[in-house]
């Protein structure tokens, strides 16, 4: 697996939405790729930010916004 395919595979694997022989994968990457594991970080602490905004935010929109926002940055990197 490559790191522009890792990336598509992140949000999923943090969500445990993956099936075992991609998480397998993913992890394996992460294990050589300081780079994918660094965003695997961020990721997991924006994720950690948005779930504790969900309940207490009504406006969807920015949770929205936010996410739409680090997509774009990460998208960058
Ligand atoms: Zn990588």
């Amino acid at each position: 697996m490559d790191c522009k395919r890792l990336e598509r595979y992140l949000s999923r694997y943090l969500e445990g939405e993956l099936e075992r022989e991609q998480k397998d994968k993913v992890e394996e990457h992460l294990a050589c790729c300081p780079s994918c594991a660094g965003k695997l970080k961020k990721l997991e602490a924006i994720t950690a930010i948005l779930r504790r905004l969900k309940p207490v935010q009504p406006r969807g929109d920015l949770a929205a916004l936010l996410s739409e926002k680090v997509q774009r940055e990460i998208g960058y990197w």
